[in-house]
């Protein structure tokens, strides 16, 4: 049996990004050879609509552009993913960077102004939490080439 591997529905593709767009990389799926993905989109589980207004963390909180607290939603579709990586035992997770729910190491500032400032998104944060293993996508090709997988 594969092991299971956590992916950023959007970087395989899903129109569930704030715009409707995606950040499609066909690096992640050459992983399928050793992996199982589960897509999952922490905001969609959150309850949030698909195109919605960007959101940013600030001081541990995740605003709207406009001003709007939308923490609630954006914890709810962290334990929503994080509860579906236990039921299927996945030990590593690969997230899309820069997001305030997927993002692992950098995430925007909070200004709205493509700044980056050191943190996690509130997903990659809680599955850190939870000793699952959390990549970002740029990291993939690093990823391929430790398995030796080759096109
Ligand atoms: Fe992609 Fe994560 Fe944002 Fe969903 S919450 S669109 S999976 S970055």
């Amino acid at each position: 049996m594969k092991t299971k591997l956590i992916v950023s529905a959007c970087l395989l593709g899903e129109n569930c990004k704030y715009n409707g767009g995606n950040n499609y990389n066909s690096d992640i799926l050459k992983l399928k050879t050793f992996f199982e993905l589960i897509p999952v989109c922490p905001e969609a589980f959150g309850g949030l609509e698909i195109p919605r207004e960007p959101c940013e963390i600030r001081e541990r909180r995740v605003y709207s552009k406009s001003g709007e607290d939308f923490t609630s939603e954006f914890e709810r579709g962290a334990e929503h993913t994080l509860y579906i990586a236990k039921e299927c035992n996945a030990p590593v997770a690969i997230l899309k960077e820069n997001s305030p729910s997927c993002g692992c190491g950098k995430i925007y500032d909070g200004s709205f102004s493509g700044r980056l400032c050191d943190g996690n998104g509130i997903t990659a944060q809680l599955l850190l939490d939870n000793d699952i293993a959390v990549f970002g996508d740029s990291r993939v090709k690093k990823l391929i080439e430790l398995y030796g997988i080759y096109d």
